[in-house]
């Protein structure tokens, strides 16, 4: 992040003061921070309830902004931190946030075995001394107590609402016969925890870095999910996941895309998500650099468009009434309101 401390305050400014409403009480809020590349999604409930969705990379600078964001919401701490799973771009900063804000529950699925390559063994340390009294293993089904809206786990540890441990990764499903199954993904990304959070009818969807195999589950033979409102776009928009079946039986209306300059964003992924039938706009943390126009969204839907960046987020408003959204750019000032499905 290059960018003077001032420059940092006037965007914190900008964030907090624009997500927060001109009078009565604030509407539940998601900040997709920039960790460049990796993932942290912040919500904050009108009941001063906050879950943070994973922590970006090792080092300062993610849990700054992280924690900085919090402030500006007008948050002390974190009342469920959440690992969707265990890469590094998205529990990295797990002892530097630990140590800048108080986290008071950690939520995290099953550590796969030692054999696994791809899971830090420092970071997994660090998380389980973190953690100790504080931690909730979590299965399919699990729900988040946070106040103010309810937090439903839908995936974790490879497995689906509904399916039994040990089920196979990939299922064949006569619904959709024509939905190509992928070589079995051994990776942690398979075994993300994914949740929907609903507050009244507003609902959001964050499969972390789900692949495509298991998001098939989610939604063939039986749409588990339902329809969404907004989607995080999974993977940082990369196109091992993020299926046409998924997108069209969530078929949301807002997808926001948490992307690095050049990480994720996936021609295949943008073109799937603009034949999503319902959905009317993508947002993108930042523009694909490597990629022409045409495979990204607006300007002024993007918040950062340069690399290097300045670490601009997005952040989301629901409207007190529970009626309407607004998806806001603070770099761009773009401010996009929607109406919550019924
Ligand atoms: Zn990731």
């Amino acid at each position: 992040m290059k960018t003077t401390a001032a420059f940092g305050m006037l965007c914190l400014f900008l964030v907090g003061g624009s997500a927060l409403p001109q009078e009565g009480k604030a509407g539940l809020r998601i900040y997709w921070i920039d960790v460049e590349g990796g993932a942290a999604t912040l919500v904050v409930t009108p009941e001063g309830g906050t879950l943070l969705m994973d922590c970006g990379w090792p080092g300062p600078r993610d849990a700054e902004r992280i924690a900085k964001t919090l402030h500006a919401a007008g948050a002390q701490k974190i009342d469920f931190y959440l690992t969707s799973h265990y890469h590094t771009d998205h529990w990295g900063s797990i002892a530097e946030l630990a140590a800048l804000v108080p986290i008071e529950q950690y939520y995290f699925h099953p550590f796969p075995d030692a054999s696994a390559k791809d899971v830090d063994p420092k970071l997994k340390e660090t998380l389980l001394s973190l953690s100790q009294g504080k931690a909730v293993v979590v299965a399919p089904g699990t729900e988040v107590p946070l106040r103010g809206a309810k937090v439903k786990i839908l995936s974790s540890n490879g497995r689906v609402l509904n399916e039994a441990d040990g089920a196979p990764q990939v299922r064949k499903c006569e619904a959709n016969p024509e939905h190509p199954a992928k070589p079995e993904d051994t990776s942690d990304n398979a075994r993300s925890v994914g949740f929907l959070l609903s507050a009244g009818d507003f609902k959001f969807l964050d499969l972390g870095d789900l692949t495509w195999n298991v998001e098939h589950k989610l939604v063939c033979p039986v749409n588990l999910i339902g329809t969404v409102d907004v989607f995080q776009v999974s993977h940082h928009g990369l196109d091992q996941s993020n299926s046409p079946a998924l997108l069209r039986a969530a078929s949301p209306t807002v997808a926001i895309m948490n992307n690095g300059a050049r990480k994720g964003g996936s021609p295949a992924t943008y073109k799937w998500l603009k034949e999503t039938p319902g959905l009317r706009e993508i947002f993108q943390v930042h523009r694909n650099v490597a990629t022409t126009p045409d495979d990204n969204t607006a300007p002024e839907l993007t918040a950062n468009d340069g690399d290097p960046c300045e670490g601009h987020g997005i952040v989301l408003t629901v409207d007190p009434s529970g009626r309407t959204y607004t998806v806001e750019v603070p770099s761009k000032k773009t401010r996009k309101t929607f109406d919550v499905k019924k």
